[in-house]
């Protein structure tokens, strides 16, 4: 069976990349999405490891080839998905986590209804203006940007099945994980090996009949 698809949205300086780095660190059958941005790389980001970088162009080229299973356009850069990469993974049986926008949600959401959606949440807005302005923005418009965004972002929650309040990184660490392992371990999705087992309760030899 193919494996899950976990998106996984919050306002920028919510901790959404860290925390599920740590969730990809516990669990080796989940793979992140990695995807393609018209954004310039930040110091210490890799080419293919923490996005694909290409220009707007070569973006745009793939929008019109309908390379993306979902993409949008962030804070002023255009971010996708890339399809083919997505379903080689969950056909490999991996789950896969997108950790991508609202409206990069929405989108997957309409196309894979039985996508699980987590979304994070920092435990006030005051917390997230502080470590937006001690390390998430890149200069004073860029913080008004993302402050702005988050307005509406945060209220998207409400369309998620998740919430995960990032306070403290290992409980919230903790939540995502478990939401993963409960996901994985859906009757729907167990049902065939749960079947297999179930046969071998059928007529055991050992017991004498009724
Ligand atoms: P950043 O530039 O800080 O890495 O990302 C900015 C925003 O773009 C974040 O909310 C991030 O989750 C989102 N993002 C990253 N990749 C994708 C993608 O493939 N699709 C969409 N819709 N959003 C993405």
């Amino acid at each position: 069976m193919s494996g899950n698809l976990i998106i996984v949205s919050a306002p920028s300086g919510a901790g959404k990349t860290t925390l599920v780095a740590e969730v990809l660190c516990r669990d080796a059958q989940v793979k992140p999405s990695i995807s393609f941005t018209s954004r310039q790389p930040r110091p210490g980001e890799e080419q293919g490891v923490h996005y694909h970088f290409v220009s707007r162009a070569e973006f745009q080229a793939m929008i019109a080839d309908g390379d993306f299973l979902e993409w949008a356009e962030v804070h002023g850069n255009l971010y996708g998905t890339s399809r083919r990469y997505v379903e080689q993974l969950r056909a490999a049986g991996f789950d896969v986590i997108l950790a991508i926008d609202v409206q990069g949600a929405a989108q997957t959401r309409r196309l894979f209804p039985d996508a699980i959606g987590v979304f994070i949440l920092p435990p006030s807005w005051q917390v997230l203006r502080e470590r937006l302005d001690t390390r998430g923005a890149n200069s004073a418009a860029d913080l008004q940007l993302r402050l702005r965004n988050a307005l509406d972002e945060t209220a998207q929650c409400r369309n998620f099945d998740y919430v995960v309040i990032n306070d403290e990184l290992t409980t919230a660490t903790d939540e995502l994980a478990a939401i993963i392992l409960a996901e994985r371990c859906r009757l729907q999705r167990r049902s065939a090996v749960a079947e297999q087992i179930l046969q071998t309760f059928n007529k055991p030899a050992e017991l004498p009949t009724r």
